[in-house]
């Protein structure tokens, strides 16, 4: 006979063990199902080696400026090869943290390949196991294009597997990744030229930080060029060339990284079994309640395809347990004002209504306030570089609706004016907090 659980989850990452242990809490027999290492794409492939990588390219960034401050220091290279173990060593120990966490709250995890039978059925490597609900969290990979030759570029999960800094390399994309990606390749010694298909890198951000950091980039050497619609990829005695549609080509590269997006893992997980619906890039939409249209099936994260972001498929697991184990009626994730962060060098904090949206929803009854400023940090240099902020308010009080910041310290100081804008800030509180100095965050509660 088949095991039955209160709750299957497919998929542990963020937001299947989140949603699976907060239901274990209240009391749920569940079970996660996961096919590769636990904790998903942001412990294993994301967020978590993409920061140390992140961290190893800031410093490289300080030794810019340490001869400022009076140090007499040499640095004679960098060992990727060091770096990577050590990382991956760390992320092994948080595999195994995963594990214990599920463990003390008394989830079963099942190791395998998760395949609906139908709406309360699952094959798992041939072994069915039944469930009163099902929740699917089975997250996205990376896109690559369709064109001849993809597969000989990378993607982001292969960019951690490099036991070695290629010197020549070439990025397609723009989003998040992109970014990312060339910042930390740039710091690190590589020559970077990022490929974007419009006219801008982050075009779904304000405008003020894709052309702050596409400056900033200029003047790290990344080799920006626009309007490049990839063709085809050919491999050469010299590395690899990408053709682009105009007829221009590029390279060649030791290392092509594909950052164009990520696809839903719903391609193997058969859910039409069990009459789920699924959209045409395969994503799996839910109501706000991350119901689909099947009761008992619920789906949450990435793989529903709104705001793919760690926190978000956490805080939507967390809450959906509350809401059905927890007694909590009608609790669920608001996909409003979502703060989020962009590790790029510098880094990006963006909460809120970009100023084309704003003025879209509030026509003139909205107002913009910005500050441009070279921090303190640059003082004692000449190697200076600028912060931008901007402050989008809406309505007769002015109440806070945006606010983006590019400069250093973005990615630490969003959170807390995140607070407060889903509190209902207006200009007039930010206005009488007291500054904190010397700080760059500072000028957000000082701008006119
Ligand atoms: P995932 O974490 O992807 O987990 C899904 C799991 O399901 C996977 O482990 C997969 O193996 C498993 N699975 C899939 N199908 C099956 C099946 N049929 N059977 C069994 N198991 C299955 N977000 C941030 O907030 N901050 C960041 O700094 C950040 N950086 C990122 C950097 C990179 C390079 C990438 C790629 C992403 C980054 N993200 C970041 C996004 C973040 O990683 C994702 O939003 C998050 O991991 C989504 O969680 P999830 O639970 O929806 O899916
Ligand atoms: P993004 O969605 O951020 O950006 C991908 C961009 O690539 C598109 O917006 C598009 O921009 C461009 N693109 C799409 N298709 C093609 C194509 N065929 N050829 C060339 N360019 C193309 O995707 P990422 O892969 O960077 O990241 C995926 C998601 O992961 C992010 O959206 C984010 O939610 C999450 N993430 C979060 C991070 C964080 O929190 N710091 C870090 C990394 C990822 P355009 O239309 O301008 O061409």
């Amino acid at each position: 006979m088949a095991e039955r659980y209160d709750l299957l989850v497919i998929g542990g990452g963020s937001g299947g063990l989140a949603h699976a242990q907060r239901a274990a809490e209240y009391g749920a027999k569940a079970a996660v199902v996961e096919y590769g290492p636990l904790g998903g794409t942001c412990v294993n492939v994301g967020c978590v080696p993409k920061k140390i990588m992140w961290y190893a390219a800031h410093h490289a960034h300080g030794f810019h400026h340490v001869a400022d401050y009076g140090f007499d220091v040499e640095v004679k290279g960098h060992d990727w090869a060091g770096l990577k173990e050590r990382r991956d060593a760390y992320i092994k120990r948080l595999n195994g943290i995963y594990e214990n966490n599920l463990d003390k709250r008394g989830v079963t995890y099942l190791s395998g390949h998760a395949r609906f039978v139908d709406a309360h059925t699952v094959d798992i490597d041939g072994q069915k196991v039944e469930a009163d609900r099902i929740v699917i969290a089975t997250g996205g990979r990376p896109s690559v294009p369709e064109i001849p030759g993809a597969e000989l570029g990378i993607t982001s999960d292969e960019f951690f597997e490099l036991d070695a800094r290629p010197q020549r390399v070439l990025i397609a994309g723009s989003g998040y990744i992109a970014v990312e990606l060339a910042g930390v390749f740039n710091a690190l010694g590589s020559d970077v030229r990022l490929v974007v298909r419009k006219d801008s890198v982050l075009r779904e951000f304000d405008k003020m930080l894709a052309t702050r950091l596409m400056d900033c980039m200029d003047r790290d050497d990344i080799d920006l060029v626009t309007r490049v619609v990839p063709k085809s990829v050919e491999k050469t005695d010299a590395g690899l060339v990408l053709h682009a549609e105009d007829g221009r080509t590029f390279g060649p590269a030791d290392s092509l990284v594909w950052a164009i997006g990520r696809s839903p893992n719903t391609g193997t997980l058969d859910a039409r079994k069990a009459g789920v619906e699924l959209d045409d890039r395969g994503f799996i939409p839910t109501d706000k309640l991350q119901q689909t249209n099947i009761d008992d099936i619920f789906a949450l994260g990435d793989v529903t395809g709104r705001a793919a972001l760690t926190p978000v498929a956490i805080a939507a697991g967390r809450r959906l347990a509350d809401r059905l184990y927890g007694g909590m009626e009608g609790r669920h994730l608001d996909y409003e004002t979502i703060p989020t962060v962009i590790f790029s060098h510098p880094t990006i904090g963006t909460v809120g209504l970009t100023e084309d949206e704003a003025r879209e929803q509030y026509g003139d009854d909205m107002k913009v306030y910005s500050s441009s400023f070279i921090g303190m940090y640059y003082a004692l240099g000449t190697n200076k570089r600028r912060s931008e902020m901007k402050l989008i308010t809406a309505g007769a009080d002015e109440r806070v609706v945006g606010c983006h910041v590019i400069g250093e310290g973005a990615d630490e100081m969003m959170q807390g004016f995140a607070v407060a804008m889903r509190m209902g800030a207006t200009k007039k509180d930010f206005d009488d907090t007291v500054a904190i100095h010397p700080t760059s965050s500072e000028e957000l509660v000082t701008m006119r």
